[in-house]
């Protein structure tokens, strides 16, 4: 029989040892660890936001298409599955889970994650959590992951390993994972408020946009009711999803992104979740002033926390 994926860590030996003995609580505020200064040593310019990932749900370049984006030079034309890390002055946040989040932390060099929020449930936003096994044993503890029931009921449902019973045949062989429910009130996460907005995803999906201080993560979306939009008022950045120019179901366009970001006024806006239509160069000249795509390795302050 197929062992599962869950004993098939191959963690480093010293992974769980050598390190500061304090055991902190994720989410909440507490001391600095040797890893944490270990992680944020090559890095001054927190609070920011780092862009792991800016592609629709395929990524581009989409496998076996010929178009001249999937097929282009321009590296800001590689468009790894959406996340983004609020690189906070308590630690790292993490917004999703993409498939691509291995090869995304590794080249951000960003060597732990605090905890975890989650937009929505979508196999594109959700499907690499098991990527965040080796964090436990860094933080001396399981990974808090805020998310709604909805994402929550997903998770035990497509990592059903990580909650079995069965003793562990080895340290790491399963993901040790807390999840936090939240709603769509205010919370705080690694000793900041976040505020969720809720927002529509086509017909059938309710997601959460994230707001931490004056910048907005707004993903996998084609609808913000009126009560959210009071919520995305006087930002600096507002980050929003745009696939494409032809209406999609459950996607603004970048003519809608741009509506939304019009009647907001935010200072600066970013478009995400973005798919192969869009050529990144030339999409970018003809944008309004204050509006440009995001891109894979974008770093942009966090301000007004
Ligand atoms: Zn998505
Ligand atoms: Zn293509
Ligand atoms: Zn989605």
């Amino acid at each position: 029989m197929t062992k599962p994926a869950s004993s098939s860590a191959d963690l480093p030996s010293n992974a769980s040892s050598g390190r500061a003995k304090t055991t902190p609580a994720p989410g909440d505020r507490r001391p600095a660890t040797d890893a944490d200064q270990a992680d944020r040593s090559a890095d001054s310019s927190r609070p920011e936001v780092v862009f792991l990932g800016t592609g629709t749900s395929v990524g581009v370049p989409a496998i076996g298409c010929d178009c001249p984006v999937c097929r282009s030079s321009d590296p800001k034309n590689k468009r790894t599955r959406c996340a983004i890390v609020f690189r906070l002055p308590d630690g790292d946040l993490l917004v999703d889970t993409p498939p691509d989040l291995r090869t995304q932390l590794l080249r951000e060099d960003i060597g732990l994650i605090h905890a975890i929020m989650f937009t929505h449930e979508h196999a594109d936003h959700l499907f690499g959590l098991d990527d965040v096994r080796l964090f436990p044993f860094r933080l001396h503890a399981p990974v808090p992951i805020y998310c709604q029931q909805q994402v929550d009921e997903r998770i035990r449902k497509s990592f059903d390993y990580a909650f079995s019973d069965r003793v562990e045949t080895h340290p790491g062989s399963k993901p040790r994972l807390e999840l936090r429910r939240i709603t769509h009130d205010r919370f705080e996460a690694l000793g900041v408020p976040v505020t969720p907005i809720p927002m529509l995803h086509g017909p059938h999906f309710e997601v959460l946009g994230f707001r931490i201080g004056d910048f907005a993560y707004c993903t996998d979306t084609n609808g913000i009711p009126d009560a959210s939009m009071e919520l995305l008022q006087g930002l600096d950045t507002l980050v929003i999803g745009a696939l494409r120019y032809k209406p999609h179901p459950t996607h603004f366009t970048v003519d809608q992104a741009i509506e939304v970001s019009s009647e907001l006024s935010p200072k600066r806006t970013l478009l995400t979740h973005i798919g192969h239509d869009l050529d990144h160069g030339p999409t970018n000249e003809s944008l309004p002033p204050g509006i440009e795509l995001a891109y894979d390795g974008l770093r942009v302050p966090l301000v007004g926390l």
